[in-house]
Order: structure tokens, then sequence, then C-alpha cells
């Protein structure tokens, strides 16, 4: 597998590195656009290095300086903007900023500071130097091209009255808010300043300095007075360029712990504080104890979004990025907040080289978060008081069992439906959009390497090497077959150190030596089942069977209303999940219905239940559902919940077909560019647009393209909205 990141067009990491960057932004409503100044500190390798190349998306470069002086556009001797590779719109173009010969001596300020400061202590040999690189440049106003940002009308807050920004860089994204190595390889500490309406609060993915500056009201207009603030940001722990976040809004906030706080829109904040206050500090604190390394970000922040944010979290440093949809009302879903926590050592800390490693990031997450709840609920048993210490930890397991087991069924209904090579854990990326292959896959397929091996050699020896796997690639990179050799050395290097060998342990190692490595990372499909505890899952799966014998039966006329009210959100999800397997083409409507009387999964808060009760019903072509998938799909953006809901209306032709693609229509500005990309890709559009009134569509299904011809004549502004625009 190469380790080669071909995902970035920007200079190899080996010879330039982006150490360090200053942004100055002031931010737009009005415009849409980000207006910025970035200085970086770039380290060049060698004294050979001629030009350094940055990634970038849909970005108007204003002006570039090189070492304080002006640097042209001039493509032989200045700066200049690559072409567009052809079809390749995610990679952006790639901005090549010559460094003259003049100054490749090094002879600069700069280069003496770092011959100085070199670890080395080689001061006269090492060609290592420092450049400064100041880029003046704006974003694009067009969401096609700046995709790492969307920009939310009042009508799409909460509140109503003032717009909103947020920014999701992973996976390759940051490139259209800033020029850079946007590759996870690269590593940079940044320290940012930006200027927002007087209403505004910005929030980054760094700790927050105080407020610098105010403007006074300008004069410019006289009955609608303007203020701008600046907010000052530093993060002292060298990130990956997929870690850089802000958002702007009208935000207010309230303190969970000292290094914690909820960040939401006013109307939500009491709802959000509720919801993760009790759990989000003791999740920091079992998680140091188990990764046995101190949490380095110093905050701990939670954002909680507008809810078209398309994601359950995003792990931003300092400031975690969650949806709305974790809102349940019961601290139900808090176990997104022990997965972005963990996120903090599994990702943040130790990151996957390349995208194709990207389960390095996921699986261990998944493992981490699977351990924290495990500890969390073991904890809050024996608080408790009903059950025994032995009893608590043998329940918190069989929950953390259960979890495993519902995220297994997701799992093997994304293996079915993806291209086989994406099944991989090295997934064969090329040149292609990381985000076309997002998928359980790296969370839950990783999550099962790690667990295979967790079984093999015993909890606590997986503990101490999973310590030790952090510490040792902490700050820094890891590929899967660096963390295959780091995993055989390691338990190479217990066992050598173990006092007695016996036949346990020998056959231990004789297992070790022959994990099938080569299956696990490169091989296709479901990974071999794990035997999971299913205590808690039998009485799901047999209220699964006497629903399923009352829908076959002709004598049974009381479906089974076994009370499920104390049962666990994850018992209902896997119940639920265990009922769709279930259906065939036979099943009755009527049974569905039954089971939404009895249940009420329709009317439900708590999105999971929700989102898998409405593909029941799709399942069954039940029409009733129709009102409430609607609701639910566009009053939310999470992809986790409408892509699967539009696939299922979309396969219920016509009925269905024709609600999802009018849905889509009329909602395609409600949900972020990377989900509006994804919606339209999972609806069969590829449009293709080369002015403003002459469009194209391309393999786009019969059915839509009928459709889309059937808007434009409704009117061009309706069309104007569906298109995907790619440049040619
Ligand atoms: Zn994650």
């Amino acid at each position: 597998m190469s380790n080669e990141d071909e995902s970035s067009l920007s200079s190899y990491p080996h010879a330039v590195r982006i150490k360090h960057i200053e942004w100055n932004a002031n931010v737009s409503f009005d415009k849409c656009v980000i207006d910025a100044t970035a200085t970086y500190d770039i380290e060049l390798s060698t004294a050979t290095v001629k030009s350094v190349e940055l990634d970038t998306r849909g970005l108007t470069i204003r002006s570039i300086q090189l070492d304080g002086v002006r640097v042209e556009q001039d493509d032989e001797e200045g700066w200049k903007l690559d072409a567009d590779i052809d079809k390749m719109a995610h990679l952006g173009r790639r901005l090549v900023i010559k460094i003259p010969s003049s100054s490749s001596g090094g002879n600069n300020d700069n280069a003496k500071t770092n011959a100085k400061n070199n670890d080395t202590g080689n001061t006269t040999d090492d060609p290592k130097r420092t450049i400064q690189i100041e880029i003046v440049y704006s974003t694009s106003s067009e969401p096609s091209e700046c995709t790492a940002a969307q920009w939310l009308t009042p009508a799409q807050t909460a509140g109503q009255v003032h717009p909103y920004l947020f920014t999701q860089c992973q996976a390759i994204h940051a490139r259209s808010i800033i020029p850079c190595q946007d590759r996870p390889a690269v590593k940079f500490t940044y320290g940012a300043k930006v200027t927002v309406p007087s209403w505004a609060t910005a929030v980054m993915s760094a700790p927050m300095a105080d407020l610098t500056s105010s403007t006074p009201p300008s004069s410019n207009n006289d009955t609608k007075p303007s203020t701008t603030k600046t907010f000052e940001f530093h993060q002292s722990v060298p990130i990956p360029s997929y870690l850089l976040a802000l958002a702007v809004g009208h935000l207010s906030s309230r303190d969970i712990s000292p290094r914690c706080r909820i960040y939401a829109e006013p109307s939500i904040l009491q709802a959000a504080h509720a919801e993760f206050s009790p759990a989000t500090e003791k999740f920091l604190q079992i998680a140091e104890s188990i990764t046995d390394l101190p949490y380095v970000w110093t905050r701990a922040d939670i954002l909680c979004l507008p809810p078209s944010f398309p994601y359950g979290g995003m792990e931003n440093p300092c400031l975690t990025f969650v949806t709305p949809t974790l809102l349940a009302g019961d601290g139900s879903l808090v176990n997104v907040i022990a997965h972005e926590i963990a996120h903090s050592w599994t990702g943040n800390l130790v990151t996957n080289r390349t995208w194709s490693h990207f389960w390095l990031n996921e699986g261990w997450t998944v493992w981490l978060q699977r351990k924290i709840m495990e500890r969390w609920e073991a904890l809050d048993r024996c608080d408790d008081g009903d059950e025994t210490e032995v009893e608590a930890w043998a329940h918190a397991k069989e929950i953390s069992h259960l979890d495993a087991m519902v995220q297994w069924d997701s799992l093997e209904g994304d293996v079915d439906k993806l291209p086989s090579n994406a099944t991989r854990l090295n997934i064969p990326l090329g040149r292609g959009d990381p985000d076309d292959s997002y998928s359980r896959v790296p969370y839950e397929k990783g999550f099962n390497l790690l667990f295979a091996l967790e079984t093999l050699v015993g909890e606590k020896i997986f503990l101490g090497l999973m310590r030790a796997y952090l510490k040792h690639f902490q700050y820094g990179f890891v590929t899967s077959e660096e963390f295959r050799d780091f995993v055989m050395t390691y338990l190479e290097g217990i066992f050598v150190e173990g006092s007695k060998e016996d036949d346990n342990e020998n056959l231990m190692k004789a297992r070790i030596r022959e994990f099938d490595w080569s299956t696990w990372l490169n091989g296709e499909g479901m990974p071999p089942k794990p035997s999971f505890n299913d205590a808690l899952a039998k009485d799901a799966q047999s209220l699964c069977d006497a629903w399923m014998k009352f829908d076959s039966s002709a004598t049974l006329i009381e479906p089974p209303l076994t009370n499920i009210s104390n049962w666990s959100t994850l018992q209902k999800v896997y119940f639920l999940n265990k009922v769709q397997a279930a259906i065939t083409p036979k099943t009755r409507l009527s049974t569905v219905k039954a089971m939404k009387d009895a249940y009420k999964f329709d009317q439900s808060t708590n999105c999971e239940l929700l989102s898998e009760f409405c593909k029941i019903a799709i399942q069954c072509r039940d029409e009733e559902i129709f009102p409430v998938v609607v609701r639910f799909i566009t009053t939310q953006g999470r992809m986790k919940y409408v892509r699967p809901l539009y696939r299922a209306l979309f396969e219920w032709a016509p009925v269905g077909r024709h609600l999802a693609v009018q849905t889509f229509l009329s909602s395609k500005d409600f949900y972020h560019p990377i989900a509006a990309k994804m919606l339209a890709t999972d609806l069969g559009a590829d449009v293709d647009t080369d002015t403003d009134t002459k469009t194209h569509i391309k393999g786009a299904s019969s059915f839509l393209r009928e459709a889309l011809f059937g808007a434009a004549v409704v009117g061009l502004p309706l069309l104007a909205t569906f298109l995907i625009r790619r440049r040619k």
C-alpha cells in the first residue's frame, strides 16, 4: 500500500513543512466570504527546494510576500495557480510559489534562528531553514467551491434573527478556506484573529484569548451603524489542517467544569447544557485514566450546531462540534460525546498519515469510546448501590457488547452497498475524494480488528499495548503498516520479558504470529464475526420474533405488547434493526401500524429510534409515515439519518421516489455542501453547468432528469437551487 497522499497537491512534507500559521480573517455575512491574510512559518528541509506548493480550492489570491518581499504572479519566477485537474474538482488548484535563488542561500535571520534552534545541535551543515510567506486572499462565495463553509441564513438557525457560519474541514476541505498543505501528515500550530459583526461570537479549534478589540460604529451608513469585534485564538499543540475549524453565530455559553463549556444558540443552550453536562467532564477523566495520558488540549468545549451539521460530531480540538440531533432529552445519545473526546488521543494526537489509513483514527476511537462508556456505566451502577461491583462491571460490558452488535449490523448494511474495494480497511483512494468512501467500515471493521487483537492477548496486555502505542506515536502520524509492526514488536517484547513460559503463553504467541494482518487490512467484505456477549440482545430478538410470528399468523389477533419502556435506547435500536432484517415483501402493512400504535416510535424525540422506525415504515410502504419522514429529513441534515431515508424513499417508485426528489429539490440549500453532494449522488444525479443559463445533466437517472426538466419548466430559480455546480 502506497503511503503517498494523493488527496493533496501540496509539497511533500519531507521537503516542505508548514510549522505555524497566523490567520487574520474578516468574516463577511453580506458576501458569504472570508477575507484573510495567512502568514506561514515554513520549514524547508533541503537547500534545493525551489518552490512551496499549497492546496487551494476556489480561493482568490490577492498578493503574496516571501520573507517580506512581494512576489508577483508569474509562471516562471513568481507565484501561479495550476489549472484544475480534469474532473478532480475536490482536489482544487495547486498554488506554486517559487523561491528565488537569491533566498536559497538561507542567509536571512530566519535561517540563522532555525540553525541555532536545530535539535541536532549541528549549526553549520544542516540545510534546514525557515521562510515566512504571507498570502492575502478571499474565499469563494460559491458553495461548490468553498466546500468547508456553510453560510446559514437566519431562517436556517434556531434563533431566526442572525446568520451563522460553520466550517467542516475533514477530509480535504481546509484548502477551500486557507491555502495549506491539506494532508494529515503536516501538523502546525496556529494563531488567529477573527473579525466578526458585533452581534456574533467566533469560536475556533483553539483556546480563545480575551476579546481583543471592538471597532466603533462605522459612519458610512447613518441609519444602520455596523460594529465589529475581533476574537483571538492560540493553538499551541500542532494540528493537521483538517482540524482547523471556525464557527460564527449568535452564540451564548455556559460552563460545565473549569475546562468544559457549552456553546449554542441561546434558545437551545439550556437543552444542550442539560444533555451534555452530566457526562462530559467525567468522560474526560475516564479517558485520561484509560490512556494514562493527560488531556493536552487545555479546553474541552462543545459547540452544539444548527441542525444542518452533516455529522454526529467533529472532533475539532478544544471545541467538539456536535449535532443537535443528540438532544434526545434524556442523555441517551451521549456516546457521541465520548467518541469525540476519545479523538483527543486517537486521531488528534496520533493521526492517520493519509486518508487511506482513516481506520486508525476511527477504529481506535470507537474502541476507546466503548471503553469510556463501559467504565462510566460501571461507575454509575456502583454509585447507585443496587449492584455489587462485579455485577456492575459485568452489566456495563454487556451494554458495550450490545453497542458493538448494533453497529455490526449497520456495518453489514454498508458492506452490502459499497463497492468491494471500499470495504477494505486500507482504502485504495488514489486521487478520489475521501468523502466518497466514507462509511462505517473504518469505524466498525477497524474496531473489530482491535477487538480481535484484544480478545487474543487479553484485556490487560491490550491496555498496555494501547498506552504504549499512544505514547510512541503521539504528536505524529501512523499508517496501517507502522501500526502492525509496532504491535508485533510490542507483543514480542512482552513475552520475552515475561517471567514464565507455559502452554497458554506458547499458544498465544503462536496465534499472534498467525494473526492474519493481510486479510484484516486488505481483505474485502465483512471481518470474522467475534463472539459478542448477547445477554441484552436476547429480549430484543425474542420480541422481534414475536412480532414476525404475529405478522405471519392467520389466527393471532393481538400483537405482542411487551412493555419496553424500561429498555435502553440501544435495546430498542437492536429490536428495530432485527425487525428491518426480518421484513419480507409479504410483511403486512397492518403489522407496522400495530407496532406504531404500540410503541409510538414515529413520535420519538430520540433520532436513532425515529430514523430506524421510519425505515421500517417505508420498507412496508406505509404512506402515513411520509409527513413524519419529510419533517425529519428537512429539519436536520445529519448524513447518518438523511442519506438512508432518502435512499429508502428513492427505491420506492414511483410515490416515494417522487417525494424524495421533490423534497431534495426544495430543501437542497438547507443541507451542508458535503451532504448535498452525497445526497445528489445517492439520487443518481451528476449535474454539470458551464454557464448560468445552459445546463447539462450527465448520467442522471431518467427519473431525476425528468424531474429536473419539469422543475425547469416551472421556473429556473427552483432548478438553480438544485444544481450541484462543477467546473468543467
Ligand atoms: Zn470519529
